[in-house]
């Protein structure tokens, strides 16, 4: 396996494979990798000849007061789980490889981030937007996979992709927990035992929500204020609980047609987010 540090090199290896008639397939993550990033290059593998994973914690998409300089980092161990699941290059460029100190032009998507994540990290999905555009130009992917834990950011980033034209093939993969059902995320990490059992409440309301769903509740309001009651009842600080289109992310009242649920709420100072979707 092959770590790779500059766009160029990048590039070159890339144009290489497809010369040799080889397709390539993209995860592109922030580290500190877990099983859900994982799965996701099992699912790059199944589509392509070859995976790139890029390591890369984006300063664009953290606001001010948000936790850049504390995002969990393991480099080392990164490259060896990349190593064992059959990665053939890991693209881990520096930042300043990444922007240039007068870099100036950015990706916004319009329609789909002004709601959930969008409203609470003003300016992250232009972050989000832009550092994939630019990975894409660095990787040249055929196919590239994303989360369905970030749900609304593969909504945003199938949305770029259409719009401008991205020669790219996208596939968005489910969301793995862990065994007791938290949605596995490198911020874990953060919480502390007691905050970690209190977090599954987020999950347990989502799995309710969803039985009550099956049993005829389609009223948006019943449902998400059984999420909000369950999580706040478990000390969580709910930053947003909606049930939105799956086509547009506008709210909906009701779940007659196909729409998710996405929480985000912090325990602690750990801001995490989950969601199922219904319908
Ligand atoms: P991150 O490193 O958190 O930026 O995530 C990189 C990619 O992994 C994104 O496409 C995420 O949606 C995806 N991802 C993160 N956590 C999970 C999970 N638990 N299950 C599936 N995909 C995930």
């Amino acid at each position: 396996m092959q770590v790779i540090k500059t766009i160029a090199e990048m590039q070159q290896f890339s144009l290489n494979c497809r010369r040799n008639g080889q397709t390539v397939g993209f995860v592109p993550t922030m580290g500190f990798l877990h099983e859900g990033h994982l799965s996701l290059v099992d699912q790059a593998k199944n589509e392509s000849d070859i995976v790139v994973v890029s390591i890369f914690v984006n300063p664009t998409q953290f606001g001010p007061n948000e936790d850049l300089d504390a995002y969990p980092r393991d480099f080392e161990r990164d490259e060896s789980l990349c190593e064992n699941r059959g990665v053939a290059a890991v693209f881990y460029p520096p930042v300043d490889q990444m922007y240039d100190d007068n870099f100036s032009t950015w990706v916004e998507e319009t329609a789909l981030t002004n709601t959930l994540c969008g409203e609470s990290r003003p300016g992250h999905f232009r972050g989000v937007t832009t550092v994939v555009t630019k990975l894409f130009n660095a990787v040249l992917p055929d196919v590239a996979v994303f989360g369905q834990k970030d749900a609304q950011q593969a909504m945003v980033l199938r949305r770029m992709v259409r719009d401008l034209n991205f020669p790219i093939k996208m596939i968005v993969a489910p969301i793995v927990r862990e065994s007791d059902g938290l949605a596995m995320s490198s911020r874990n990490k953060y919480l502390s035992n007691d905050e970690r059992q209190r977090a599954l409440s987020i999950n347990r309301s989502l799995i309710s929500a969803g039985e009550l769903f099956k049993n005829g509740e389609t009223s948006a309001s019943v449902l998400i204020d059984s999420i909000g009651s369950e999580i706040a009842k478990n000390g969580g600080k709910v930053d947003y609980v909606k049930a939105v289109s799956q086509d547009t992310l506008q709210e909906v009242e009701s779940l007659e047609k196909p729409s998710f649920i996405a929480v985000a709420a912090f325990f602690g100072k750990t801001r995490l987010i989950d969601n199922i979707f219904l319908g």
